[in-house]
């Protein structure tokens, strides 16, 4: 550059190194100095590398060096911005595909899911299971307990259906009072045992009530559920998920017409 451009004026805290040692040997000598401290002129402190190295293209008659300042403060400042704008990105992702409420995974998270998990088994001709769980009287609960109550209820509803089911399963907050749940891998018999286990889990749950600590309040819950076969899941490119969901639905609505906290499941009917 014809002119030097000045970024700022930094005060190095070792004076000597306004000489630069072995230069005056004349030798293409490379020096890194690794971190010094230095004040810069608002009198913010920070570390600086400075590598100090004959220019190559100068000749010996009036040799040239370049002074090359690495910021490390800025470096570690710019590295702990990033890494909080990762952090954010992804936090922005969890809250994306999870339900704040319950900490469940989402309608849309379920979406996605459930679609891929679809195409999976019917590559691999595998059973599929798909359950979907209703609390029931829960309009009549928020009336009586109130809303903030009614959402301790979804909490621990969401808890317990995330035990009841293995870690390789698919637990979502449909929406409401709703959960859906598939099972990769499992035939009828398997999906009725799930069904049962997680209907007995609530039935047991006993969930705080929040105004009166000592009483504990109790929920159930309905589901209705359908096996798939890989016969069942030749959907073509777009895998339109919707009858399975419907079909699951006509069981729960059979379960809520039985007398409820029940459950009922059979092979997926179009
Ligand atoms: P059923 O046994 O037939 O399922 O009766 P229900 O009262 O559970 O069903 P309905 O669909 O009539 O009512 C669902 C209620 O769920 C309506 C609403 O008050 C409640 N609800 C939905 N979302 C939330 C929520 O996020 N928090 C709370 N506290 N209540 C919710
Ligand atoms: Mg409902
Ligand atoms: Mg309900």
């Amino acid at each position: 550059k014809k002119k030097p451009y000045c970024y700022d004026v930094i005060n190095f805290a070792n004076q000597s190194l306004y000489c630069m040692p072995g230069g005056n040997e004349g030798k293409d000598e490379v020096k890194l100095y690794e971190e010094m401290a230095y004040k810069n002129s608002k009198g913010e402190a920070g570390h600086i590398q400075i590598q100090i190295i004959r220019d190559p293209a100068s000749g010996t008659s009036r040799p040239r060096w370049i002074i090359h300042l690495h910021s490390v403060s800025l470096e570690r400042e710019l590295a702990n911005k990033y890494q909080d704008q990762r952090q954010k990105k992804e936090e922005l992702s969890v809250l994306a595909l999870h339900d704040e409420m319950t900490g469940l995974n989402n309608y849309r998270s379920f979406s996605n899911s459930f679609k891929s998990e679809v195409q999976r088994s019917f590559r691999y001709g595998y059973e599929l299971g798909l359950v979907i769980c209703d609390i029931d009287f829960f309009k009549k609960f928020n009336d009586t307990y109130g809303h903030q109550q009614g959402d301790q209820v979804l909490r621990a509803v969401a808890a317990t259906l995330k035990k009841c089911v293995r870690t390789s399963d698919f637990v979502a907050r449909y929406g409401g009072e709703e959960f859906v749940i598939f099972l990769p891998q499992t035939g009828l018999e398997g999906i009725g045992v799930v069904m049962e286990k997680v209907r007995q889990g609530v039935e047991d749950c006993l969930v705080d009530d929040i105004n009166t600590p000592e009483n504990h309040l109790s929920v159930t819950l309905s589901l209705g559920g359908v096996s798939i076969d890989k016969c069942d899941m030749n959907l073509g490119s777009d895998c339109d998920v919707k009858p399975f969901i419907e079909s699951a639905d006509k069981n729960l609505y059979q379960a809520k017409e039985s007398g409820r906290n029940c459950c009922i499941v059979s092979k997926y009917k179009k």
